[in-house]
C-alpha cells in the first residue's frame, strides 16, 4: 500500500509526543540540527533500541538504519564484542582524568594502520579535532590561513563556518550568525576537484597559508570521489609552498579501508583527524600526524589543547574492540554488502524509469536525482533534492532509515546481512515505483 507522506506524522504518535516534549527543553527537539528531520519533513522518529542493522523507535517500528550514527558504527548496533568491552570499562571506573594503556593501545592500532600519524592526541569530537589540527598547522608554518572546499564539513568551530556542506548546507546557511568576522578572515573556500583553482589561491596567498584541509573522500555533500589526480595535486602544491597537508578522515577513517582514504589513495597528509569509527559509537576523536608538527602541542610545546574527557576509558575500549574486527576480510565482505545494495538501488531506480546518480567508495554511499554524473559541489546543487526527500519519505514508511538530510552520506554496516538487504531491496523497488508515478521534477 502507497502512503502519502503526510500521514506518517500520524503513525508515529509516541515519537510526535516525545518530540512536543523535546521542543520545550531541547533547541528545536534535537542535539544536532539534521536529526530534527527539517530537511526531509515529518517527525524525528525517537530511537529506543538498536540492534545489528536495525533500529527500532518508540512506536515500535523497526527499520533498516542506512545512518549507522552518521557512519561511526562499522559493526552495526549493539555489537556483542563492543558492548562487552564497555561493560568491562565501565565496572572499572568511567573517567579518570589519568593515562590508561587502552589510550596507549588504540593510539599504536592508529599509528600501525595509518603511519603518517606519528604522534597523535585523543579528543572527544570531530569538530576539536580538526580545530586543533589548524591550530598546530598554523603554529608549525608561523602562517594564518587556511584552504577549505566548498560543501566540505569540518565540524563546528569558527573557521570552517563558511560555506560548509552536510547540515549547514541543509540549513540553507553560507555561514553562521556568531562568528565573528576576523575568525573567517583567514580561510579561503577552494573547488573540491578543482586542483586548478588551489594552485590559484596559493599563487596569490604566497607564504601565507597555513594549510590546506580536505575531506579526501567528500562525505557532507552526499558522497562525491576525488577525481583521479586531485588528492595528489593538493599534495605537490602544499609540499612545494611548504604548506600542511591535513585530511579530515573523521568519516573515512577506517571506513573506506583500514587505512583510510590516505592508504587507498596512497597520500600521505602531514596532519590526520579521525573520529566516528574510532570511537565504536562513543565520543572519541584524535588528530595527528608528523611528530615535528605535533611535538608543538602541550605538554612538548606552545601549542595549547586539552580535555577533561579525553581519551576516556569508555571510548577507547568501544574504539579499541571495534577496530580489532576490522580485519582484511572485513572490508571484503563491507564492499560486497555495500555492492549488493548499490545494485538494487540503481535496480529499483532504473526499472520505475527514475534518473539516478550514485556514488560510492566502499561502504560509504550517495544518491543523486540527477541524469548527469555528480562529481562537484556545483553538481550536488544542481540535483533534484525534492526527489531525496519523497525517497526518503516513502522508504521510511516501509522500514527503511536513511539519512533525514538530502546532503549526507548512507552507511552500510557489516551487520547488514542478506535478508536486511532484501527487505531495502523490496522497499526500493515500491519506493521508486512510486516516486516514478508521482509528478517529481
Ligand atoms: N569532519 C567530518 C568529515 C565530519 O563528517 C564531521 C561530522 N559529521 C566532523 C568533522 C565533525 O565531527 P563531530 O560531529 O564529531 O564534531
Amino acid at each position: 500500500m502507497v502512503r502519502h507522506h503526510d500521514d506518517l506524522i500520524e503513525e508515529a504518535p509516541a515519537s510526535r509526543e516525545l518530540f512536543d516534549r523535546a521542543q520545550r527543553v531541547l533547541v528545536g527537539g534535537v542535539n544536532s540540527p539534521v536529526r530534527s528531520f527539517r530537511g526531509v519533513g515529518g517527525t524525528p522518529r525517537f530511537i529506543v533500541r538498536g540492534h545489528g542493522a536495525t533500529l527500532e523507535d518508540a512506536d515500535g517500528h523497526r527499520y533498516i538504519d542506512f545512518v549507522m550514527s552518521w557512519g561511526a558504527l562499522i559493526l552495526g548496533h549493539a555489537h556483542a564484542s563492543v558492548v562487552r568491552a564497555v561493560q568491562d570499562a565501565a565496572e572499572r571506573g568511567t573517567s579518570y582524568g589519568a593515562p590508561t594503556e587502552a589510550e596507549v593501545a588504540l593510539a599504536e592500532r592508529i599509528s600501525r594502520d595509518l603511519p603518517s600519524i606519528e604522534r597523535m592526541r585523543f579528543v572527544n569530537s570531530g569538530t576539536e579535532a580538526t580545530m586543533s589540527a589548524i591550530r598546530v598547522a598554523r603554529a608549525f608554518t608561523r602562517r594564518r590561513k587556511i584552504v577549505v572546499f566548498e560543501g566540505g564539513y569540518h565540524g563546528h568551530a569558527d573557521p570552517f563556518l563558511v560555506r560548509a556542506g552536510s547540515g549547514v548546507a541543509a540549513a540553507g546557511l553560507a555561514r553562521s550568525e556568531g562568528v565573528p568576522p576576523g575568525a573567517l578572515e583567514d580561510t579561503l573556500v577552494a573547488t573540491y576537484n578543482d586542483g586548478d583553482g588551489v594552485a590559484e589561491i596559493f599563487r596569490r596567498n604566497r607564504n601565507e597559508i597555513a594549510a590546506v584541509v580536505v575531506e579526501p573522500v567528500a562525505g557532507n555533500m552526499g558522497v562525491v570521489p576525488p577525481l583521479d589526480d586531485f588528492l595528489s595535486t593538493l599534495r605537490d602544491i602544499t609540499t612545494e609552498h611548504d604548506s600542511l597537508l591535513i585530511f579530515d578522515e573523521v568519516i573515512t577513517g577506517y571506513r573506506v579501508a583500514r587505512h583510510g582514504a590516505q592508504g587507498l589513495y596512497r597520500i600521505d597528509p602531514d596532519l590526520t583527524c579521525l573520529g566516528k569509527i574510532i570511537g565504536g559509537g562513543l565520543p572519541a576523536a584524535v588528530y595527528g600526524g608528523r611528530e615535528d608538527a605535533m611535538s608543538l602541542v602541550a605538554p612538548l610545546g606552545p601549542v595549547y589543547q586539552a580535555g577533561t574527557l579525553a581519551g576516556n576509558p569508555l571510548a577507547m575500549a568501544a574504539g579499541l574492540a571495534t577496530i580489532h574486527e576490522l580485519a582484511d576480510s572485513a572490508y571484503s565482505r563491507l564492499e560486497s554488502i555495500s555492492a549488493r545494495f548499490e545494485r538494487d538501488m540503481r535496480d529499483a531506480a532504473a526499472a520505475a524509469g527514475v534518473p539516478i546518480q550514485t556514488n560510492r567508495v566502499g561502504s560509504m554511499f550517495g544518491v543523486f536525482f540527477s541524469a548527469a554524473p555528480v562529481r562537484s559541489y556545483a553538481d550536488v546543487k544542481a540535483y533534484d533534492a525534492d526527489g531525496y526527500r519523497r525517497l526518503f519519505a516513502s522508504l521510511l514508511a516501509r522500514g527503511v532509515y536513511f539519512p533525514p538530510a538530502p546532503y549526507e552520506s548512507l552507511f552500510v554496516s557489516l551487520a547488514h546481512d542478506a535478508e536486511s538487504l532484501r527487505h531495502t531491496a523490496d522497499a526500493l523497488a515500491e519506493s521508486f515505483a512510486h516516486l516514478g508515478r508521482g509528478p517529481w521534477r
